[in-house]
């Protein structure tokens, strides 16, 4: 495994093999790396030829408020777990190299990136969306990786992707979870004993209303409302939103169909965590 930190010699490594007809898949991470983002790293190994993880904390997808100085690393340990995944390339840039001063151009997905996290969160999406459109163009991948975890970034990806005429197949991969359901997350090592103990009502909750769904309760209020009762429970949880969508324009739903995604965040004490789950998948 290769680890290339500028944007030329990861070229100049990627070049010859696309001309040799190798096909590559690209996994974009900000490290720490837990099981979700190794599963990603299979889902990569078996689609193609060479697996390119990027890992770069991108600043312009944090507001001031936010963790990005407090962020969670540990590259030599994230580097271990990726050449155990069979990775080809890690891609670390810093700072610099990622926006180089000047920088002018951000790529923005407009309405999608203004609601569900996008509403607390204003500038997030689009630097998401600036800096995979970049690492698209760098890497020139023929499949790119994200998680389900992240479904508003998992749709506003697939958007940009169309939007842009992009030719990079997206595989969104299933959310990988603890054994009490909590859904992994660089961010859980925040939470206190205490937070941690409770957290996994998120998971439980979600369950559950899917459980109703099945049941054959359509109705979004009334499923909404069970999410939030059962989260409440929690005493330590803070409700950000629970939303009930359609998967590709974010829209609220009133009767839910095959496809419809229940999406959440939650404060425990200062960590905001998110989960969401797909109603009457088959
Ligand atoms: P991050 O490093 O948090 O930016 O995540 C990198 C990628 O891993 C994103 O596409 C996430 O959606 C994905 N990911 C994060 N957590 C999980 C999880 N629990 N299960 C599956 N994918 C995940």
């Amino acid at each position: 495994m290769e680890i290339i930190r500028t944007v030329k010699n990861l070229r100049k490594e990627l070049t010859p093999l696309r001309e040799f007809g190798k096909t590559i898949s690209l996994v974009p991470t900000m490290g720490y790396f837990h099981e979700g983002h190794l599963s990603l790293m299979d889902i990569a190994r078996k689609s193609s030829d060479i697996v390119v993880v990027s890992l770069f904390v991108n600043p312009i997808q944090f507001s001031p408020n936010e963790d990005l100085e407090r962020y969670p690393h540990d590259f030599e340990r994230d580097e271990q777990l990726a050449e155990e995944r069979g990775v080809d390339i890690i891609f670390y840039p810093d700072v610099k190299e990622m926006y180089p001063e000047p920088f002018y151009t951000y790529v923005s997905t407009e309405e999608l990136s203004r609601v569900l996290c996008g509403a607390s969160r204003p500038i997030h999406f689009r630097g998401v969306t600036t800096i995979v459109a970049k690492l698209f163009n760098i890497v020139q991948p023929d499949i790119a990786v994200f998680g389900q975890k992240d479904a508003q970034q998992a749709i506003i990806i697939k958007q940009m992707v169309k939007d842009l005429n992009f030719p990079i197949k997206i595989i969104i991969a299933p959310i990988i979870r603890e054994k009490d359901g909590l859904a992994m997350s660089s961010r859980n090592k925040y939470l206190s004993t205490e937070e941690r103990k409770q957290a996994p009502t998120i998971c439980k909750a979600l369950t559950r209303a899917h459980e109703e769904v099945r049941l054959g309760n359509k109705n979004a209020k009334e499923i909404e409302d069970l999410i939030r009762e059962i989260i409440s429970r929690a005493c330590l949880a803070q409700i950000e939103y629970v939303e009930i969508v359609d998967d590709s324009t974010l829209d609220k739903v009133e009767q839910i169909k095959p496809g419809t995604i229940v999406t959440v965040a939650v404060f425990f004490g200062k960590t905001r965590l998110i989960d969401n789950v797909i109603l009457l998948k088959e």
